[in-house]
């Protein structure tokens, strides 16, 4: 009603002038103010309606028609209007923004396919994995471009609870999972993650597990096999008995040996086993794993000691222990009679090394790099007949790695092996340092 009032007064206003003219001058000059009128209110009327047309054609650039009465309020609704469409607008390609940015930070391939399963959209990172380029291959059809016949099986299925594993068609070293997810209608979300790690993570699992089955299976065969002699035969000789007893006890130790050093890996592996911060007294360690060499080698070989720095470490006591004390005893079990292994401690380019010199049976080039590998070992037998589980260079790796520090292996094959620990020089103490010193522990304690 608001609109209607101003006209229609205005429109009886008119008529009882024309009325009152009509009465006093008669009905031609009634006429004629009512042409009047009429003509000043054409020209009003196109003259806004260019206004607005002039407007309407460039509603950004040109300044928004004025004017009061009627045409006022339609301009003015006009421009609430304007107002209200322009704000939309930018909180649309705001959104379309935070859309773009997020889907560009989504580490996973993106892509959207249309009813004809054609790209409408793909993200950077489908570059990445499946080599689609978000401008050269809009509206191109996937199947063409990803023709893998597991890929294309597992478009015809159209499962969308199904996730397919497949390698990457840019980089085959990488494995991919595909889904499928359906939106608005037939249009599909094709999304692709790289699991790689998790499979490596996985088929590292399977080999451990396999690994470790395996290893337990032949003590464990050997111990139930004398415990099957023993039942059956009451009248073995003792010397018989006693035979067999030994060896179970060997095969148990074996056991125990593997199961020592499977809790000490699990242990290093675990997150909340922070790292302690002590002083290690190197030249006492130095002088007890030298020690150690000694009783384990019972006189066969030639040990010595060549102390060159007072320096100590900061770090775990018992874990250095334990991983020096496995390179001491590698060093004793691979070097034949009559050998010579030499312990070192010096300072090297600001580094501390920690060096086991053998003069033992050495290690071909290829399988330096592989023998901190969990049960990676050169010789299987020889490692069992001297009491090796496979697992200590991976225990020193990952001591070594908490330290901040780094195993070096130089070895000529037949002639001998240098295991060197290199210490960074932030975990070196000097002798004046002070730091709460914590007593090496007593021998034995940790060496796994
Ligand atoms: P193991 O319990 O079998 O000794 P390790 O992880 O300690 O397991 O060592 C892995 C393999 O590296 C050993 O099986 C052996 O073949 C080789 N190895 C380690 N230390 C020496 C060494 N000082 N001389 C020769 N070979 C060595």
């Amino acid at each position: 009603m608001g609109f209607w009032w101003r006209p229609l007064s205005v429109l009886a206003g008119v008529l009882l002038a024309a009325l009152a003219l009509w009465a006093a001058s008669g009905w031609v000059a009634a006429l004629g103010f009512l042409a009047g009128i009429q003509a000043i209110v054409m020209r009003r009327r196109l003259w806004q309606e260019f206004r607005l047309s002039r407007w309407l054609e460039n509603p950004d650039e040109v300044e928004p028609p004025d004017a009061t009465g009627t045409w006022g309020d339609i301009f003015y609704r006009l421009q609430k209007l304007q107002r209200r469409q322009k704000a939309s607008r930018s909180e649309l390609s705001s959104a379309l923004e935070q859309f773009e940015h997020a889907a560009q930070a989504v580490p996973d391939a993106m892509v959207i396919l249309n009813g004809n399963e054609q790209i409408e959209w793909c993200n950077p990172a489908s570059r990445t994995y499946l080599g689609l380029d978000s401008e050269r291959d809009r509206g191109q059809f996937i199947r063409y471009l990803l023709r893998q016949a597991h890929f294309l099986e597992f478009l015809d299925a159209a499962d969308f609870s199904q996730q397919l594993a497949c390698r990457s068609p840019v980089n085959r070293e990488a494995t991919l999972s595909v889904q499928l997810v359906p939106f608005d209608e037939g249009k599909k979300l094709l999304i692709a993650r790289d699991v790689t790690e998790l499979e490596r993570v996985d088929a590292m699992r399977r080999d451990f597990i396999a690994n470790v089955s395996h290893e337990l299976r032949t003590p464990l065969t050997v111990v139930g096999g004398f415990v099957e002699t023993l039942a059956d035969g009451p009248d073995l000789s003792p010397a018989d008995s006693r035979g067999y007893f030994n060896l179970m006890l060997d095969h148990t130790r074996r056991m125990q040996r593997l199961l020592d050093d499977l809790l000490t890996l699990s242990q290093l592996e675990s997150a909340d086993h922070a790292l302690k911060d002590e002083r290690v007294d190197l030249a006492a360690l130095a002088q007890a794993l030298k020690g150690e060499a000694e009783s384990l080698s019972r006189g066969r070989h030639r040990v010595v000691l060549r102390l060159e720095s007072d320096a100590g470490l900061k770090g775990s006591t018992q874990e250095i222990h334990s991983a020096l004390g496995n390179l001491v005893s590698n060093a004793v079990r691979y070097t034949p009679e009559g050998g010579e292994i030499a312990l070192s401690w010096r300072e090297r380019d600001g580094e501390c090394v920690f060096s086991v010199a053998d003069t033992g049976e050495g290690i071909a080039a290829e399988h330096i790099p592989r023998l901190t590998e969990r049960f990676y070992r050169i010789d299987r037998s020889r490692s069992r007949e001297t009491g090796g589980t496979g697992l200590g260079l991976a225990i020193v790796k990952h001591v070594l790695t908490r330290h901040g520090a780094r195993l070096d292996v130089q070895s000529i094959p037949g002639k001998g092996s240098t295991f060197s620990a290199v210490f960074p020089a932030h975990r070196l103490l000097r002798a004046s340092q002070d730091a709460a010193v914590i007593p090496f522990p007593e021998r034995g304690q940790a060496a796994g």
